[in-house]
């Protein structure tokens, strides 16, 4: 099975025993590489003061750079940080009009 690490964004095969995988369950693992690297898109959000919102869809997602996109909802996954920028991970994002 392939999954896509949620902070990197990088597919790869998974090598985690069975339902103990750190990157998502079983809807969250593909049977090719392939079908791994299309089933997401990462959707950053960047405010204003430099913090990042990233999103992996499991769906393509249509939008423009500089497009102002309202999130209707969503879950925080995880908090952190990546190459020293404020990160936080969401999941079950809902976007208006998506
Ligand atoms: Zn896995």
């Amino acid at each position: 099975m392939f999954r896509v690490n949620p902070t990197t964004g990088d597919a790869g095969p998974c090598r985690a025993l069975s339902g103990k995988c750190p990157f998502g369950g079983a809807n969250e693992h593909f049977t090719s590489i392939e079908g791994a690297e299309k089933a997401v898109t990462r959707v950053t959000f960047r405010g204003e003061d430099n913090h990042e919102l990233v999103w992996w869809a499991s769906k393509h997602i249509e939008v423009e750079e500089d497009e102002v996109v309202k999130v209707k909802s969503g879950k925080i996954k995880k908090l952190g940080s990546y190459n020293g920028v404020d990160q936080t991970t969401l999941k079950n994002v809902r976007l208006e009009g998506f």
